[in-house]
């Protein structure tokens, strides 16, 4: 059955550099193509963490060495981002669709996305961005005033701030590309952080998680499902220990309790199972249509996943 599906890329997925993201993008653009020519209907959300990372400190080591160079705010760190990423990605999708002699089109679209300046997010920065680091280095940033983490045994890291999404702003470009057959990516980074004051919008200093801004945009388009593509197959309890079990079909009401019970590591999988969760809460069943769900898996077993063959579902009951 055809489905409306988002999908959210991990943005460690896409590699540190330059070329390593030149190489991701073409397997990621692959494993879309291949939804897109089994019918269904995509919009990508892609992450920043390490790219967005990789901006701010190129901008505040620049400023440093010369006062003409500005600090950049974060917001537009995330705009940053999302042109260079969306710019691969728009073209090795095209390049995909061309070598199989499809028609559709797809281009990145520059998102904002509304978060709440009263989010108590602000005031406890949780959302892992930039390289990975040893504890020392983590130190010495700590000492200067930023906020440091260690992210899911995998080393330390800075961490900002990360408000929750209220509204994407261009939700009704994204939902006409979609009804229009083309490919939108859209709220790369999480989308540019914006509130509206005195009739404007202002950038806020946050980085808006993926996996939350793929399913509110998931929600507002009226998908069918949300797909996270990650660096794992299936979500895990006890992960990384040895009574590990990999979890195949989750109830909200069972993944409730797993949260609970502290499975999900806060930054990483914690905010995926929640988006999960907040997706297939927001969304009510269409007629003749599968029940809305939630899919984490492998970038390279997405096809599988949307088959039933693998990776993680969410389900309001089942
Ligand atoms: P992305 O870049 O795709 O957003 P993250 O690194 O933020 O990826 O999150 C995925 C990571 O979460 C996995 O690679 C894994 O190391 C970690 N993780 C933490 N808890 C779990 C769990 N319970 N099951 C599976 N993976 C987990
Ligand atoms: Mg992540």
């Amino acid at each position: 059955m055809k489905k409306r599906i988002v999908i959210a890329l991990g943005g460690n997925a896409l590699g540190d550099n330059l070329e390593e993201q030149m190489t991701a993008a073409k397997i990621t653009a692959g494993a879309i193509v291949d939804l897109v020519e089994a019918g269904h209907e995509i919009a990508i959300v892609h992450g920043n963490g390490p790219q967005v990372g990789m901006i701010l400190t190129a901008f505040e080591t620049a400023a440093k060495a010369n006062s003409k160079f500005p600090v950049l705010p974060i917001s537009v760190c995330v705009a940053l981002s999302q042109g260079y990423i969306g710019y691969d990605l728009q073209n090795t999708i095209r390049m995909e669709l061309d070598k199989r002699g499809m028609k559709q089109q797809v281009a990145a679209i520059i998102s904002q996305v509304e978060v709440d300046p009263n989010d108590k997010a602000f005031q406890n920065p949780t959302k892992p961005i930039g390289g990975f680091m040893s504890k020392e280095e983590a130190d010495a940033l700590k000492a200067q005033g930023v906020s440091v983490m260690e992210d899911a045994g995998r080393g330390w890291r800075q961490v900002v701030a990360s408000p929750k999404p209220q509204h994407i702003v261009e939700a009704g470009i994204i939902k006409g590309m979609l009804a229009a057959g083309q490919i939108p990516i859209a709220a790369g980074g999480g989308g540019i952080p914006v509130a509206m004051k005195d009739g404007q919008y202002h950038g806020m200093p946050a980085v808006i998680d993926k996996d939350f801004s793929a399913a509110k945009l998931a929600q507002l388009i009226e998908a069918d499902m949300l797909i996270i593509l990650t660096a794992v197959e299936k979500v895990a309890i006890n992960f990384n220990k040895p009574d590990q079990q990999w979890l195949d079909t989750l109830t909200l009401a069972e993944a409730e309790k797993l949260i609970a019970e502290n499975h999900f590591a806060k930054g990483s999988m914690l905010p995926k199972m929640e988006a999960a969760m907040a997706f297939v809460k927001s969304s009510s069943a269409k007629a003749g249509r599968e029940p809305p769900s939630a899919l984490i898996t492998l970038l390279t077993k997405a096809r599988d996943g949307v088959a039933g063959k693998t990776g993680t579902k969410i389900v309001a009951n089942l």
